[in-house]
């Protein structure tokens, strides 16, 4: 069962009926190899059914559970109460929705505008070049692989867009200019140019201030300002 830990959560809350937002403070009593989606489902069985809140798969790969915990977006199934403490050094939790999408009630946010960002980037295969042999698969070598398959982790949780430094309100956004970014490395992607104006343009990379906020939040380990970075020295060679 692991060690108890009595924890306080502060949680924002939004009602959109009555457009009401509030702070409200739940007291809890839990072991601390709970997650925080545990400790959420705790609450909601035992103290408030209204507490609205949001998770999916509950194995850090759909991204639907990220909120903002002291300050720091990441995703609420893969933090235990334990490492919680551990990491923010006290055991009073203010817990936020993501601020880079409309909240629709608590801690649910509507993610559909961030998503067309993502979609804006082209995040697919403009133009897939043919196959070496036709009626082959394409082959891509292992060495050309590594250079980019770590961005192809992204599970689109948006917490290095909840992070970024980059004021400019038109920037797609760390993840959605990577999802671009993976296919200018791509080796089956032809339509280069159409794909440079994406990342050069005026919402893309030169929006960045390349101070690496969303690489220190990214839940999967993704160096997400490195790729931002190789993307800037193409800019200069590719052209
Ligand atoms: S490195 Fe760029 S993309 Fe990453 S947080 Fe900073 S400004 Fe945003
Ligand atoms: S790069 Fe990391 S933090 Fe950003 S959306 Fe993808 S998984 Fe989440």
């Amino acid at each position: 069962m692991g060690k108890l830990y009595s924890i306080k959560l502060n949680i924002h809350r939004y009602d959109p009926e009555s457009k009401r937002s509030w702070v409200q403070e739940y007291s809890v009593e839990v072991s601390g190899i709970l997650r925080f989606t545990d400790v959420l489902r705790k609450i909601n069985q035992e103290q408030d059914p209204s507490l609205a809140w949001m998770s999916s798969c509950e194995h850090a790969q759909c991204g639907s559970c990220s909120v903002v915990v002291n300050g720091k977006p990441l995703l609420m199934c893969e933090l235990l109460v334990q490492n919680a403490v551990r990491q923010f050094k006290t055991t009073s939790f203010t817990l936020e929705p993501l601020h880079v999408a409309p909240v629709l009630r608590d801690l649910i946010v509507d993610l559909s505008q961030a998503y067309e960002r993502v979609h804006k980037a082209k995040p697919y295969l403009i133009k897939p070049a043919d196959p070496l042999t036709e009626g082959e698969e394409h082959r891509i070598s292992p060495r050309l692989m590594e250079q980019y398959v770590e961005a192809t982790r992204c599970i689109n949780c948006f917490c290095c867009a909840e992070a970024c430094m980059s004021s400019h309100r038109h920037f797609l956004g760390p993840n959605a200019v990577m999802a671009s970014i993976v296919r200018l490395f791509d080796p089956r992607e032809e339509e280069k140019e159409e794909r440079f104006n994406v990342l050069y343009g005026e919402e893309g990379i030169a929006r960045c201030h390349s101070s690496q906020a969303c690489t220190f939040v990214c839940p999967k380990e993704i160096d997400v300002a490195h790729f931002i970075a190789l993307a800037k020295e193409c800019a200069f060679t590719s052209r």
